[in-house]
């Protein structure tokens, strides 16, 4: 049922490219037609992006970000582009719908390639900086980077289910990226820092992404598995915050399937009683999960290995894991049409690495 993505706003055009293992140079995928299952999996995944910002609790968090942000800008005299200059644009909500439209209309490049996490914004650096919201151009504003490993794991699974939570996973990442569009937007700011107060407890300094997360979803969603697998997307658990003692709720299955299939609903619903779990106990759980394995392995008399389970002892990946090379996705763009050249990057925005010491193994700290 939610095998296929399809774009239920029809075919808007895309520019995607991707640089795999061993190649010198971005392609893109359009021009390829045995990729363009890949291109059409990021069409899928970013129209789930868009129904989460427009529906009225994305918007509601958007509008929450705004106006921390021109608060937060007013007590730094940071630049910052609401009110607007031209007073074409009257309110924030005025200004959200342009940004959504714009967003839709003119969609920043998208690169698959190895990233930080699921995706990544890489803002690009402007010869003349926007002077109205009205100028917002979101293609020359920045490239939008998606892990290329989850896309092709989700093109290769033959799980169902899995390939549910997949779509979610990706979606909620993408839309989470496309909210830092949004503070380049709001601001003007080619290297926007976000307030302090525009932020989720548990986290150092501002962080719009997960503050709208936080406001849109209810929750922060991060994906757990028993072992940091790139071949899985883990099981989504819904936490309060990100402060480490908060409790935690696996997210419906139900919900998860609908979402895949385009129904999404906010906000986002843990499954019918649902225990709450903590961080500290799935990272316990996880230990004894990987006890019990490595235990039955050595039939309690080979000694437990410490690096992981040897290949032999799991089930037949779906996928190869796939190794890239050093300098992979340092370099810009350097084939096909591609609308403006990759200019100065002026940052990028991960998040991975900051959320302490559990993101060394939690497969999604975005
Ligand atoms: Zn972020």
């Amino acid at each position: 049922m939610s095998r296929r993505l399809a774009n239920r706003n029809g075919d808007r055009e895309l520019h995607v490219y991707v640089r795999r293992e061993g190649e010198r140079q971005y392609e893109r995928i359009e021009e390829q037609p045995d990729l363009v299952l890949l291109a059409n999996t990021v069409r899928g995944v970013l129209d789930r992006a868009f129904l989460l910002l427009e529906d009225r609790n994305g918007r509601n968090g958007l509008e929450a970000v705004a106006n921390g942000i021109v608060t937060g800008r007013r007590i730094t005299n940071g630049p910052c582009l609401f009110p607007d200059p031209t007073r074409r644009i009257q309110s924030i909500r005025e200004a959200i719908l342009y940004f959504l439209r714009t967003m839709q209309s003119n969609f920043p490049d998208i690169y698959l390639t190895r990233t930080d996490g699921e995706a990544s914004t890489v803002r690009r650096g402007l010869d003349e900086p926007f002077q109205s919201l009205l100028d917002f151009n979101p293609a020359a504003a920045g490239e939008l980077r998606i892990q290329y490993q989850y896309i092709h794991n989700m093109t290769q699974t033959r799980n169902n289910e899995e390939y549910d939570r997949w779509v979610f996973r990706m979606a909620l990442s993408v839309a989470h990226e496309l909210t830092h569009f949004f503070t380049g937007y709001i601001t003007g700011d080619a290297r926007p820092i976000t307030p302090p107060n525009v932020s989720v407890p548990g986290w150092p300094g501002g962080e719009a992404g997960r503050a709208w997360e936080r406001q849109t979803f209810g929750g922060i969603v991060e994906f757990w598995s028993e072992r940091r697998d790139p071949l899985q997307p883990g099981e989504p658990i819904i936490f309060e915050n990100l402060r480490n003692n908060t409790p935690g709720y696996r997210v419906s299955r139900t919900y998860v399937e609908r979402f895949a299939g385009g129904d999404v609903q906010l906000p986002i619903q843990p499954s019918g009683g649902a225990r709450p779990i903590t961080r500290p106990q799935l990272e316990a759980a996880r230990r004894i999960e990987m006890n019990e394995f490595y235990g039955a392995r050595g039939n309690g008399r080979a000694p437990a290995p410490r690096t992981g389970p040897s290949s032999s002892q799991r089930r037949a990946p779906p996928t190869q894991i796939l190794r890239f090379d050093d300098d992979y996705g340092s370099g810009g763009p350097s084939s096909g049409r591609h609308r403006a050249p990759l200019r100065q990057v002026s940052v990028v925005y991960h998040d991975q690495g900051s959320g302490g010491p559990l993101s060394s193994w939690k497969q999604s700290s975005h």
